[in-house]
């Protein structure tokens, strides 16, 4: 157990309009804060005033990107509690995270005691219109001053939380997604299976790219043979073919999402085969031509469920399910918020409660 200082802030912001949050925009009054020094681990957890930190211009953070984050939501239910959604996954991928580009780990107690515990402090900022939710987002920076190539001997972990809006302010609507095959996002041994910003560095030229175009999403190819589909921007990828789900396995280059694996677990429980495999894109196109291709999704915290109606890869456009979000998916996005609010019964145990 953490023995967390409370220094809150005196004051407190004005609560921003709930019914235009959008993402990201505001911060609520304090955040979590937790040092590291080589010798002593992980010291001086406390809530204290949302602030600026002052970091020496050598901080190894800012040249050689050590640097991880997660990403999860509280959510308020009916009755008025507070939830969270396996925010003990968030932990141990958090954890797998540290271990490839050598940050000390977290102890996933004491990540979700830093969560709960702010979230309990900032209980007025969980927003309660139709699916808003209180975005948290824990991270940990290489704070030594060094300019040598090394892992840094100290670090901060932080949490900060942002009232946040539906994803879609229009309501769920399927997207139109890139195909990209000049850039790669992962490529084996790699770190395409961790949540760290320099991966994002690294994604951001293709966004640019197909934004131009006039597509939302970029949807990433493999990186050796740029031949099979892995994932979309910040949200895994699935495909209903011909009665069967397929998404791409997270041995290594892909992100293994939370809602990744609860959709997995949903779908399974369904009765619906579910195959983790490597699969080409050139099938993906010629389901489609063949009318098998029933239903595209992707899954993420952020947006929950995304339908795709469009997949454009070269020259060739496949649209999907008449550009309409399709039964399942529209099933998956229902079941998960429906936990995720409290507003179904939660009998697979995946809500934790914050007091
Ligand atoms: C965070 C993230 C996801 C989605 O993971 P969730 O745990 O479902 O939010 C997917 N892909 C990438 C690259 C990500 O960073």
């Amino acid at each position: 157990m953490l023995n967390i200082k409370m220094d809150l802030s005196k004051t407190k912001k004005e609560k921003p309009d709930e019914k235009n949050l959008s993402f990201g925009k505001y911060y609520t009054d304090n955040m979590f804060i937790m040092d590291y020094t080589e010798g002593k681990g992980w010291h001086d957890p406390r809530i204290v005033p949302y602030q600026n930190i002052s970091l020496d211009p050598a901080a190894m953070v800012f040249h050689y990107a050590q640097e991880s984050f997660e990403g999860l939501k509280a959510y308020k239910t009916a009755d008025g509690s507070i939830q969270l959604f396996r925010p003990d996954k968030n932990a141990e991928r958090m954890q797998s995270t540290h271990k490839r580009i050598c940050i000390p780990e977290v102890p996933v107690e004491d990540f979700v005691q830093a969560v709960k515990t702010l979230v309990s402090v900032e209980k007025d900022w969980v927003p309660s219109e139709p699916e808003t939710s209180l975005y948290l987002r824990p991270f940990v920076i290489a704070t030594e001053a060094h300019l040598g190539v090394k892992p840094s001997s100290t670090y901060m972990f932080m949490v900060i939380a942002s009232p946040v809006g539906a994803y879609y302010e229009e309501g769920m609507n399927p997207v139109k997604i890139f195909v990209e095959d000049e850039y790669v996002r992962a490529t084996p041994g790699g770190t395409g299976f961790i949540k760290c910003g320099g991966n994002y560095a690294a994604s951001l030229a293709s966004q640019v790219k197909a934004h131009d175009l006039g597509y939302s999403q970029v949807l990433w190819l493999d990186g050796v043979e740029r031949k099979y589909v892995e994932e979309v921007g910040s949200m895994n990828i699935f495909f209903k073919i011909d009665g069967k789900f397929y998404t791409a396995p997270t041995s290594g280059t892909v992100l293994p999402g939370v809602t990744r694996m609860s959709c997995i677990e949903l779908l399974k429980k369904w009765g619906y085969e579910v195959k983790e495999e490597h699969i080409a894109i050139v099938d993906i196109m010629k389901a489609a031509k063949d009318g098998k291709l029933e239903e595209v999704f992707g899954t993420g915290t952020a947006a929950v469920i995304s339908p795709v109606g469009e997949l454009r890869y070269e020259d060739e456009i496949a649209r999907i399910n008449d550009f309409k979000t399709g039964d399942i998916t529209q099933k998956l996005y229902d079941t998960l918020t429906g936990i995720q609010w409290g507003k179904i019964k939660d009998d697979m145990n995946w809500t934790v409660k914050v007091d």
